[in-house]
Parts: C-alpha cells; structure tokens; sequence
C-alpha cells in the first residue's frame, strides 16, 4: 500500500499539489477533453517538476508509441543557465504540453517522404505522468504523448487507439440514451490484458546470437522433454523465478500498475503476468511499461525475458490475452448480463453489436494481431488455424437463437417494463463455460481476444476494437433512434444481426481439422500470414470504417500497411541473415570438426588394433557428412533467396518474396541444422541447447 502509485503523478498528487482552479481546468482537460490552456499547462509543469526533483528526477521526457511497436524517449534536464553562471531548474508550461522530436528516423511509411521530417509529441494527460527510476537510481519525469507529423498525420500508435476511444463512447452513449440512460455522460473501453514471456539463463542468451539479433531460436533439436508431461502449467514457482516476480511486483506497483496475476504457463521456463484491467489507454501505456520492467528486472536476476511469439519452436508460444469491455462513467459494464430483463435487453444489444463487428471486420481484427512472431502462432505448423470465430457458451447461444428465431420460449412476465425488450430471457450468471481454444471469446462479462501477440502493443487490437464495436453501435442506434415503436424494432435489429452474424458464433474446438473446414463453408476468413492479413487494411470497406469513425485517414492508412510490410520484410531479412551466419561460422565448422576428429580417430584406432571394427565411426562419419553437404546446399539456397528478395524495391511484392521463398528456406535449412545436431558431439556443438535453456532455470 506504501510503495503503490508513489512515482505517478496521479489524481491524489495533482489534487495535493495544484491550486483549486489549476486542479478543476486540467480535471475538465482530462475528463472532458476540453483544451488544455497555456496558463494552466504552466502550473501544472511547475508543479510536476518540484515533485519530480523532490523525487531526485534532473530529466523529464516525452514519452510515445512510434510505429516500431515500441516506446521512445528523449531525455531533457531541467537546467536553464542564469547570469551568474548557475543554472536553475525549469518546466515550461510549453515543454509540458509539446515536444518536438525529429520524425525522420521513425517509420512513417511514406508520409515522411511527401512532407516533412518535423515531427511532434503531444501530452496525453487523460495518461498521467510518472517518474521512472532504476536500479541505478536514475530517475526521469516521464510523460505520456501522443506524436504525429508537421502536417497532423498520426505517426504512432496511442492517437488512433485515442480516437477509436471517442467513437466507441459517442455510439454507445447513443445506444443507452435510447434505453433509458440519461445519467451516463462517456463510455470507456476497458482492458486487462495477460502477458505471455519467457525467462531463460543469461549465460545461455549470450552464447546465442539468434536469441540476441531476432528474439527467437532459428536452430534447436527438440528436447528429450518438452510440455508433454503438464508439469509447468501452474506448478509451483521457483525461488529464483519467484525473485523476479517479487522485484517486477515491486517497481510495477510504484508506477500504479496493478499488477495481479502471476503464474507459471504451458511450456517450460514460461510465464504470465495479468494486472487489473484498466481504461484502454492507460492499459496500452501500462502494457508497455510491463513489458519494458519485464526485460529490465529480468537482467538484475542474471535471467533475459524473451517476449517474442514463439522463442523456441515445439512447444508453447507466447500471447497477450486482451481482455476487454465497455463501462459507463458511472460504473456499469455493458457486456455485464446483470440481473433483470431490462439490462438484459441492453446487454443483448451490446453483444449483437459485438458479434456483428467481429463477423463484419474478421479480417481487421486478425491484421491486428499480425506480426512476423505471430505467423508462428496463428495458421502455422504448430499452432491453431487463423480463424476467427467467437465462443459464446451454451446458455448464450441458446439465447441468442431464440431471438434469431423469433420469440423465446422462456416465459417472463410482462407488463413490468417501460422500456426494453420484455420477451427476453433472463441470463443466468457464470453464463460462459470456459473454451480455451476460441480466438474470441465471452467470458462472463468481458471478451477475450486470444489471438494478440505476446510481444504486440495492445493499441492495434484494441483500437480495432472500439472502432468496429463504433460502427455496429451506430448502424444500430441509426435504426432505433426512427423507429416508432421501440421494443419490436429492438427485437428485428437483433434478430437481423444474428441471422447475418450467427456464423461467426462457435463453441467447439477451434485446434481441430474439422473446424477448418466447417469454417470454410461459413466463408469465415482463414487468414495464414502476416502479409496476407495486412493486405486487408487497404480493402476498401476497412479504409471506410476507420475514416468514417475519424480513427485513420486513407492516407494514414496506407502509410500504416506500408510500414507493417516493411517490419516484416526487415525482420525476415535479419532472421534469415542470422541463420546464414550461424550456418557458415558455427554449426558449419562444428560439424566438419567433428567429422575429421571422428575420422582422426579410426586412423589412430587403426594403426593400434588394424582389425579392429570401425564401421560405426565411419557409419556416423558418413551420416554427418552427407547431412553436412545438404545443410551447405540449403544454406547457399537461403543466400540466394535473401538476395532476390532484398533486390525488390516493391515493398509488397518484397514482402510475398520473403514469405514464400526466404521464410520456406529457412525452415528447409533448419531441418538440417537440427539433424546435426543430433549428430554431432555435445563438446564440440556451439550452442546451448533446448534442453538446456528451457529446464535450467
Ligand atoms: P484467465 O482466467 O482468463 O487467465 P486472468 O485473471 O488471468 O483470467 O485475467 C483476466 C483479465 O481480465 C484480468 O486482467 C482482469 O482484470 C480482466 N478483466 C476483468 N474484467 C474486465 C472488464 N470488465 N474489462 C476488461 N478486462 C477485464
Ligand atoms: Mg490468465
């Protein structure tokens, strides 16, 4: 309770430390959204800067969300020269609300090269400040922006989830006036998202140059054990990893993150962290900072997080499971079933929005899971197909096809209602069994998205989200604001949208072939790739959705399905090139030297016992050597598609290139990579193995 917050500059310091007035206009700023004016920007920086240096702080930065996915900062002390040569410590009013950073060296996918590199951040009070300290005892003011271009394009990821936030709030507010609710004046959308990562032995990371360039082994025998036996998932947790959670608690809590949840996952060396959900912002900034304490704290244990989608290929990957709902200001979760008919029908609107949204932009929510980790995850080899399809349990079905089929048999007294749709039936609480192999799925009083990625910044998803719930609300809202008499027009909206939609509702199995084929037949969208599924950000009704609900423009739009396709394209070319260089420099050598000591030896055994049998040495000789000799051929072929893809300058057909041609040769390479090492002397072979990363911990 002590530690708690004690570095955020939060409602409790802002109400401590700001004037009456100061305190009531940035309260309006962050609740409102009404601008925030110089004179008061200016008490609040003085303000900030004296509790910032009381807490040790000499910098402060701005803070934001590029289109890396990751965070950036650049720092600036607060000392300003007087005339006898000293310096006095200041914060602008002006500083506190705009930064100016160059853009030009963050990805803008083409809006760079039409106009300026000027770019700007701005101050995203509705996030408040905080003062980040490290085990150094470095300590820096911290300030959460927004950044976007000279010419108001958006460069980062925080303003459009932002926006989706306001057109989420504006077409659900509509939704409840016409129920009833005249008390509600925002809704937020909320989040809790479960983060996935993985801790191995530092000493193991280092001697790994495919861990340290691309976050994920290229090569690796399988293990003699892997998860098979379910002894990792909820086992008991180590000393040493304990530690770890213990420190990671620690410094997330003095930033106000509510961290909660913390528990050993499927795959050994695997771990979860969840806090407590939060407004969907704050959650973004939060999930950053986790991940961010994740990879810091880890260090200080002589351990390295590994939050990529899939660090080790056979067992489990890693995900982010992002929880999310509506809430009203004053309290009420709208995917929350409640207790009687009358919240009932709201909640049943607000869930066919959602089923509608999820079958409608299917694809949409899929790109915003993409990223090349999460090609491992989704539609892969080893992973679930990319299907998206919605779990909502037996109970809800149920209900929801009684709608669809026009009255319920369930029988409610009528007669008690003014408003809502009295033929409805009651829903239970602990509506929802649990399926945990649904991409999409109710759990009670929220959905959960499943398909994220563990190493994704949540502000995609869930600014997909928000706007394609946005859209639903409105085409809803759009109907019954006409209609004249309230209750039936409810009934055929709803009835509409799941006759439409109902396909997308699926409880079964989604790991099974079957569903693969089941899900074809329904035309749901099976989207493999990352490629594949940022082709879609350009369809035309996607562009439409985002520009009409002010989230992205066309041009932004496009800028962003560049951006993502150069990621891919990059990352790919690293990865490969990695592996290229592990091949020639390591497993290569190792390999040949293990051949000629193997061969030395039989000589010498020879020249001893002439007739001694020798056959098995010249058998595994033989094996090595002819794997040796594919594994050269496959390394050469790689090189070869490395370099036709790098030679595109098309950043989309690039992009295909490396899909089709370097990421299958890379996987044809390691085949054989893997085999030697089977093969090969443990003394001799250059890099830890899986066994040895994933169980000594
Ligand atoms: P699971 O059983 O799915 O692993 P966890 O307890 O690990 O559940 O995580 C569930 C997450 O969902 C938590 O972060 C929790 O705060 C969050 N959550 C609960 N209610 C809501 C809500 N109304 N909106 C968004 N997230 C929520
Ligand atoms: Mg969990």
């Amino acid at each position: 309770m002590d530690i708690f917050a004690m570095n955020v500059f939060n409602d409790a310091v802002m109400k401590e430390r700001l004037p009456k007035a100061t305190y009531k206009a940035l309260k309006k700023t962050i609740n409102e959204g009404k601008t925030l004016e110089l004179d008061v920007a200016e008490v609040v920086a003085n303000a900030m800067k004296d509790w910032a240096i009381e807490k040790g702080a000499t910098h402060y930065t701005h803070w934001f969300q590029p289109m890396t996915g990751l965070t950036a900062e650049k720092h600036d002390s607060f000392i300003s020269p007087t005339d006898d040569g000293k310096v006095i410590m200041e914060f602008s009013g002006k500083e506190l609300i705009k930064g100016e950073p160059d853009a030009s060296s963050f990805p803008s996918g083409g809006i760079r090269a039409t106009f300026e590199a000027r770019g700007y951040t701005a101050w995203d009070c509705t996030s408040p400040a905080f003062c980040r300290e490290d085990k150094n005892g470095v300590i820096t003011l911290t300030i959460p922006t927004v950044f976007y271009s000279y010419t108001g394009e958006v460069l980062d990821k925080k303003t459009p989830l932002l926006r989706s936030m306001e057109a989420l709030s504006k077409q659900a507010i509509r939704v409840l006036r016409l129920f009833g609710n005249t008390t509600a004046s925002r809704v937020i959308s909320t989040v809790g998202p479960e983060q996935e990562y993985f801790l191995i032995d530092k000493k193991f990371f280092d001697a790994r140059m495919d861990l340290i360039l691309t976050g994920r082994t290229l090569f690796g025998a399988p293990p003699a054990k892997g998860q098979e036996m379910e002894d990792h998932y909820f086992g008991s947790i180590k000393e040493r990893i304990a530690a770890f959670m213990k420190e990671l608690n620690e410094e997330l809590w003095k930033l106000g993150i509510l961290a909660k949840t913390q528990h050993n996952e499927v795959a050994p060396a695997q771990f979860e962290i969840a806090p407590i959900f939060s407004t969907t912002n704050v959650a973004t900034d939060h999930n950053q900072l986790v991940m961010d304490t994740l990879k810091k704290v880890a260090l200080h244990h002589d351990l390295v997080c590994l939050i990529h989608e899939k660090p080790f290929a056979g067992v489990n990957g890693s995900g982010k499971h992002n929880n999310w709902s509506m809430s009203t200001n004053d309290g009420q979760n709208l995917l929350d079933p409640g207790n009687n008919p009358h919240d009932n029908a709201q909640f049943l609107t607000f869930l066919c929005s959602v089923i509608k949204a999820v079958d409608e932009y299917a694809d949409l929510l899929r790109l915003s899971a993409a990223n090349p980790g999460n090609d491992h995850r989704l539609g892969a080899n080893e992973a679930p197909p990319a299907i998206i399809s919605m779990f909502l349990g037996d109970m809800l079905t149920d209900i929801v096809e009684q709608i669809q089929n026009g009255g319920v048999k369930s029988s409610i007294p009528n007669g008690t209602l003014t408003v809502g749709v009295s033929t409805l039936p009651e829903i239970p609480k602990d509506n929802s069994d649990r399926n945990r192999t649904s991409p999409f799925a109710f759990t009670g009083n929220k959905f959960e998205f499943r398909m994220v990625g563990s190493s994704n910044s949540i502000a995609g998803p869930n600014m997909v989200l928000n706007t394609i719930v946005a859209e639903s609300l409105c085409q809803i809202a759009d109907k019954l604001e006409k209609a004249k008499d309230f209750n039936s027009e409810l009934q055929a909206v709803l009835k509409d949208i799941l006759t439409k939609h109902n396909r997308i509702i699926f409880n079964g199995n989604n790991y099974s072939d079957e569903w693969v084929d089941e899900a074809e037949k329904r035309g749901l969208p099976n989207i493999k790739s990352m490629v594949a599924a940022v082709e879609c950000f350009i369809v035309d009704k996607n562009v439409a959705v985002l520009e009409k609900h002010s989230v992205l423009s066309k041009q932004e739009v496009h800028s962003r399905y560049e951006i993502l396709l150069e990621q891919y394209n990059k990352i790919i070319n690293i990865e490969a090139k990695t592996m290229i260089d592990m091949a020639n420099r390591m497993i290569f050598p190792a390999a040949a030297k293990f051949a000629g000591d193997l061969a030395a030896s039989v000589q010498s055994v020879k020249s001893v016992v002439s007739a001694a049998d020798t056959s098995a040495q010249e058998d595994v000789i033989n094996e090595v050597c002819s794997t040796l000799s594919t594994f050269k051929a496959k390394t050469t072929a790689l090189e070869k598609a490395v370099q036709e893809a790098a030679d595109i300058t098309e950043v989309h057909t690039g992009a295909v290139t490396y899909r089709d041609k370097v990421f299958t040769a890379m996987a044809e390479l390691r085949t054989y990579g893997d085999k030697l090492e089977t093969l090969v002397d443990d003394a001799l072979w250059p890099l830890p193995t899986y066994a040895e990363m994933l169980f000594l911990l």
